[in-house]
């Protein structure tokens, strides 16, 4: 940061004036008893896309007749708030094609999760008895996982699964606890132009930051990336910089053609990225609303990737 050099892996240094890092997230050491990253192998977190999620797959694919898959979600704040409970939906989605006498079990140490009710709707609709999710009334924030037994004890109750999904907690990508512009878990920043409040050359966005009251997901980080390059190209040129706006939407499938969504506006205060508005898809929706939102989905991911990618 003194320098104000990036080093490359391969031995050069790029200089800067202005950097933005956006690194994602990593994992809390610790934060499930009898999990680290060696026992990435037996049990993925399948979180960071590639390997992990092949694995997940094909660990899925692979239960016997009547297994069980166990998910440990991870607790707030973390990437992708409906992400596991959208995971769940299409893990029974298949098994309810290929081995419909399976079981999932969720155990979540927090109360509540991201459209909760209509999952719980969906998953009662569609997968009746496959899903059952043990919250911390039930000891859900005091589980223990033995990759080398394929064991899940929750709070002293031992369960035999066949595969298992461990989604330890978050915290902001190693590179930014390494340039010192973490605070606690997340990179905190001013929400006007997403510079850290450690150090207003480097600017953090994405899952990385501490967003205020966007969710973690791909819609914020694109959305503010657009502040971030819009008020970092006024600093260096003197350009206008535009009233900055912030949006998400988070859609989830629960089965096919049954789409769901969540999302809201956002504005910079001084103090963080602040909700103006919402909305939430509503239960008992018809099965043509369903399928136009999840259609809306496509074409949200269609009009993402064109966008970031060209
Ligand atoms: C199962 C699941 C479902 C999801 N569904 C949705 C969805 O439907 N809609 C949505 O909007 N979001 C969704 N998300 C969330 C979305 O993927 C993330 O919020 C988004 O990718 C965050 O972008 P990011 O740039 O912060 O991090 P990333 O996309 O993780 O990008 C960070 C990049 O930085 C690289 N990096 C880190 N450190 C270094 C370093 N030191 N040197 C070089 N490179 C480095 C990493 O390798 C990575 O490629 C989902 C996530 C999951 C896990």
């Amino acid at each position: 940061r003194d320098a104000k050099t990036v080093a490359l892996a391969g031995g050069g240094a790029v200089p800067y004036d202005r950097l933005i890092l956006s690194p994602g997230i990593d994992f809390i050491e610790g934060s499930v008893a009898g999990w680290d990253l060696s026992s990435q192998n037996a049990m993925p977190h399948a979180y960071k896309a590639g390997s992990q999620t092949e694995l997940l797959k094909a660990q899925i694919m692979a239960m016997p007749e009547g297994g069980t898959f166990a998910m440990v979600a991870p607790p707030n704040p973390y990437r992708c708030p409906p992400g596991p409970y959208e995971r769940v939906s299409m893990v029974a989605h298949l098994l309810k094609n290929t081995n419909p006498t399976a079981k999932i079990l969720i155990v979540d140490p927090k109360e509540k999760f991201s459209k909760q009710g209509l999952f719980e709707e969906g998953w009662a609709n569609h997968y009746d008895g496959m899903i059952e999710r043990v919250g911390p009334d039930f000891g859900g924030d005091n589980v223990t996982v033995d990759h080398n037994a394929m064991t899940v004890d929750i709070d002293g109750e031992v369960t035999k699964v066949d595969a298992c999904n461990v989604i330890p907690a978050m915290k902001a990508g190693h590179i930014a606890e390494m340039a010192g512009i973490t605070e606690g878990n997340w990179a905190p920043v001013n929400a006007a132009d997403m510079s850290s409040k450690m150090d207003e050359n480097i600017h953090v966005l994405g899952d990385a930051c501490a967003q205020g009251d966007m969710p973690k997901s791909g819609f914020s980080a694109n959305s503010q990336a657009k502040v971030c390059a819009n008020a970092v190209r006024g600093a260096l040129t003197g350009s206008t910089v535009f009233p900055p706006r912030f949006a998400n939407t988070c859609w989830s499938l629960i089965d096919t053609d049954d789409g769901v969504k969540v999302g809201a506006t956002y504005e910079a205060t001084d103090e963080k990225i602040a909700k103006v508005d919402g909305f939430i898809s509503a239960t008992g929706e018809t099965s043509e609303v369903r399928a136009a939102t999840y259609r809306e989905s496509v074409g949200w991911y269609d009009g993402i990737t064109s966008d970031m990618f060209g």
